[in-house]
């Protein structure tokens, strides 16, 4: 270990709890926290977050999008490595979705602040807004608007609670609005080496092996339909013989279970997948009892890290329709097909975390995240990105989320032994 990589002292993590507790405080709705995003909440974090830094004396600035970059104070040369997280949150949100990574990233640079200057990494602190899509129904607004990928369209949308649009909601606070409606990315990207992101994981897989942290391969993409329609002919139930019906519920349920077998053997192979149909119902205007289902409508959504994952189950899937169409005797009709592309993080930065857990004597695995977050759309726009995971019980976007201060801190520790590896 060298003298760069020396591990954080413990105060600092007296320092992320008084941060953590200040802003739940400060967002606190009743049930949990809410911090809309370009709203209220979000802006309270951040100026409370620049208040602190800059008592620290850290440098704080706002840039083109109203995100909070925090640096040392006299920022070594070079290109920087960005740690960044976002700090809005959904309606009665939990507090350390987005928050964690930018506390973890405040406490790295109190920590690098205090080396000599010759041992100093030059690292910037990137606090975004806009990442739920909870608001505007657009996710990732602060990243993609920071890389030049925010489109006129999305500015148009409108936020769930007041109706204001997403454009209107921008103006208010600053942003360069004609910059993003052409295209042009607010930070020059040359300049940026890596973007890590600290995150609590979303899902229960680290509770349940016991992993405190865990380095992440990518952020999966996805395959959806919003609904797909099977059409077969209404009957009645008792007069009808088997083999002259064209039953919709009993192809769905044909179909899914054959797709959750074609999911259980590829996964067996070692591929990435999930997939869900999270939507499916019959007519409740004209659904009854005795009446044998004519129409059955559902959703379809496959996730993978892979790119030819996610199409050979989408083909499957088609061909499953096909051979169930002809011995079913019904239809399949499909809505726009949805494509979100998965984002690998960079292999070198992978490696560094998972040797730094190493270090640390945390015995973990390698994880894809399921959920999404602004790294994918800094991985996709060809910057080498690393993201850590900290195990948080209750899942997220709700009140529970529990983060042990603990591991946060171990996270922290890995992160900055990454970075100076
Ligand atoms: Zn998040």
């Amino acid at each position: 270990m060298t003298s760069s990589n020396v591990l954080l002292k413990p105060p600092l993590l007296e320092v992320a709890a008084q941060l953590f507790k200040q802003i739940r405080e400060a967002t606190d709705d009743g049930v949990g926290v809410t911090r809309e995003s370009y709203g209220r909440g979000e802006t309270i974090a951040l100026n409370l977050l620049a208040d602190f830094a800059t008592q620290q004396g850290l440098l704080c600035r706002f840039d083109q999008g109203a995100n909070l970059i925090i640096t040392l104070p006299e920022q070594p040369v070079g290109q920087h490595i960005i740690i960044g997280s976002h700090l809005d949150s959904v309606p009665q949100g939990g507090n350390f979705d987005g928050l964690a990574g930018v506390v973890a990233g405040i406490l790295i640079l109190l920590h690098i602040k205090a080396l000599p200057p010759s041992q100093q990494k030059p690292v910037q602190v990137l606090a975004l807004r806009g990442e739920e899509s909870a608001w505007f129904g657009k996710a990732y607004m602060g990243s993609l608007a920071l890389l030049g990928k925010l489109t006129a369209e999305d500015l148009n949308l409108k936020a769930r609670d007041t109706g204001q649009p997403l454009r209107e909601a921008m103006t208010a606070l600053n942003i360069s609005i004609d910059k993003i409606e052409q295209g042009e990315p607010l930070i020059e990207l040359a300049n940026v080496a890596a973007y890590l992101e600290l995150h609590i994981e979303q899902g229960p897989i680290m509770v349940a092996r016991k992993w405190p942290i865990a380095s992440v391969s990518g952020i999966r993409g996805n395959i959806r339909h919003n609904r797909i329609t099977c059409k077969g002919e209404t009957g009645h139930s008792g007069a009808v013989p088997r083999w002259m019906r064209k039953d919709a519920v009993l192809a769905c349920a044909e179909l899914l279970s054959h797709l959750d077998e074609h999911w259980r053997v590829l996964q067996q192979m070692g591929m990435d997948l999930v997939m869900t149909c999270g939507i499916f119902s019959t007519n409740s205007a004209s659904h009854a009892l005795s009446v044998i289902p004519g129409e059955v409508q559902f959703s379809f959504e496959v996730r993978s890290q892979d790119t030819a994952t996610l199409e050979q189950f989408y083909q499957l899937m088609k061909s499953e329709c096909q051979d169930i169409s002809r011995s079913r005797g019904v239809e399949f009709v499909f809505d726009r097909k949805l494509y979100t592309a998965p984002a690998l993080m960079s292999e070198d930065w992978v490696n560094k975390i998972s040797m730094a857990c190493e270090q640390l004597d945390i015995k973990t695995e390698i994880v894809a995240s399921g959920a999404g977050h602004d790294a994918a759309v800094f991985a996709n726009a060809g910057i080498p990105s690393g993201m850590i995971f900290i195990r948080n019980e209750h899942g997220s976007h709700n009140p529970h989320e529990a983060m042990d201060l603990k591991d946060f801190f171990l996270g922290v520790q890995a992160l900055h032994i990454a970075i100076h590896s």
